[in-house]
């Protein structure tokens, strides 16, 4: 049975349907992302989980049991927030310990559990200082210690990083992959980063406008997007109308307008005739000389337009024949190489038949 289960809730405000008949299932020590652009509905389907919020129609069911009249407070289930919440007048440890005299334990046991949860966030020596002796990184450990100290069976986190600077941010993402492995307490994370959603999650729910429009995990988001949302959301990616013209179970040709014909791998349904996407990453994109371009199926002509260093790699965007675009992306791995090729150079992209990705209408 899932630890969680969000059974069909849709969730209106006035006429507007913030969260459209949304189901999703949550295993028992999964880190689970809700990912997609603002105001895609992530916030109040995470307040519902909560309660702070109820569903106008269907089920949020922890281990099994309706949630319905279970008021936020007597659920087994923490928020942590962006802004971390915590009480400015209170010492580090009394944060922490704050749930725990709230549910009346004792104060040997506080003073414990309190010490472990300082110790999981490696904040030990920090217990008397307060929050505003504190970094906006130490502040969200506290939040997470505060977070897991009841041992809720749910901890949900409302972009938690969004408001450190990118450095730390990726320093406290190694931190929270490596806490939840610690605690092993199930994870529900909001966020509109779709990288942070890549590192971190086992499992992703990609929403946009009130629906889920794909849950999987992260290599298969990236690499098999269900649709064209999910495609251009989750990393870079150069799309182009197609049709198939042919259909076999390992090759589609296509026809891709004034580009000519482009064959990519098969896919389960699809039949000459059909409509869609053809959907390439740039890092499947191999970009060179025109006289030193590798012998594929897929070879097109084109110059460079504009390209952007990015230290460790460099993005060209290569204007085809046809007027079409494609990003093709080359790492610098040569010692001091900034770039290969300058605006204007003639090169040839190319790809192997099963980097293409075909979406349907
Ligand atoms: P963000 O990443 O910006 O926080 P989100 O995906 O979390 O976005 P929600 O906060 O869930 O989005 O909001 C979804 C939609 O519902 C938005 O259009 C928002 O304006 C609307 N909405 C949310 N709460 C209310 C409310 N209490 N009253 C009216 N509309 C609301």
């Amino acid at each position: 049975m899932a630890l969680l289960e969000i059974r069909n809730v849709t969730r209106r405000f006035g006429s507007y349907t913030a969260v459209d008949n949304v189901s999703i299932s949550v295993e028992a020590g999964e880190f689970f992302t809700l990912l997609g652009p603002s105001g895609c509905g992530k916030t109040t389907l995470l307040r519902m989980i909560a309660g702070f919020d109820l569903p106008d129609s269907g089920q949020i069911l922890l281990d099994g049991r309706d949630m319905v009249g279970t008021p936020p407070e007597k659920r087994p289930v923490h928020t942590v927030f962006q802004t971390y919440a915590l009480f400015p007048h209170m010492t580090v440890a009394d944060n922490i310990a704050f749930p725990l005299k709230m549910a009346g334990k004792k104060t040997h046991e506080i003073k414990t559990r309190v010490a472990d949860a300082l110790d999981s966030v490696r904040l030990s020596n920090f217990g008397n200082r307060f929050p505003n002796e504190l970094s906006g990184g130490q502040k969200q450990r506290v939040a997470f210690a505060r977070g897991l100290v009841n041992r809720p069976r749910l901890l949900l986190l409302d972009e938690p990083l969004g408001a450190l600077d990118a450095k730390l941010r990726e320093e406290m993402q190694m931190e929270l992959i490596n806490l939840q492995k610690e605690v092993g307490v199930t994870f529900v994370f909001v966020t509109h980063a779709q990288n942070e959603a890549l590192a971190l999650s086992h499992r992703i729910a990609v929403m946009n406008r009130g629906n889920v429009e794909q849950i999987d995990e992260p290599s298969k988001i990236y690499g098999f997007p269900r649709n064209r949302f999910v495609a251009d959301f989750i990393g870079k990616i150069s799309m182009m109308s197609a049709q198939v013209l042919e259909a076999s179970p390992t090759h589609l040709r296509l026809d891709v307008g004034d580009m000519g014909e482009v064959t990519t791998a098969g896919k389960e349904g699809i039949k000459a005739g059909d409509k869609g996407t053809i959907a390439i990453r740039p890092e499947q994109i191999l970009i060179s000389h025109p006289s030193e371009a590798p012998r594929l199926k897929n070879h097109f002509l084109g110059k460079v337009q504009d390209f952007l260093y990015a230290g460790d790699v460099t993005t060209y965007i290569v204007e085809l024949a046809n007027g079409a675009y494609m990003e093709a992306l080359l790492p610098n791995s040569a010692p001091g190489r900034a770039k290969f090729f300058e605006v204007g150079d003639p090169v040839s992209v190319s790809w192997h038949h099963d980097a293409g990705i075909f979406l349907n209408d």
